[in-house]
């Protein structure tokens, strides 16, 4: 019974698995604003660039963390 209850559990995470790497297959493969190129298979990567879903708008933007610290300090002078 248990058994029966993990590959229930093991089938949804596939599932959630699959629909986030969906969104990675449409994630561009560099950095938007500084064009540098953007590894998926490095986990390191995957860890520390930041990702941006518009779900509207089916868009995936990609930001290596630079340019992410760079966009913040940007709306955070923007709010002033
Ligand atoms: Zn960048």
């Amino acid at each position: 019974m248990s058994i029966k209850v993990k590959k229930k559990l093991e089938k949804k995470l596939e599932k959630e698995m699959a629909e986030k790497i969906g969104l990675f297959s449409q994630m561009s493969d560099h950095c938007l604003t500084c064009s540098k190129p953007f590894d998926k298979k490095d986990r390191q990567m995957v860890l520390t660039w930041y990702v941006v879903v518009h779900e509207q708008e089916e868009e995936v933007n990609l930001y290596c963390p630079p340019c992410w610290a760079q966009a913040n300090k940007f709306l955070e002078q923007g709010d002033r």
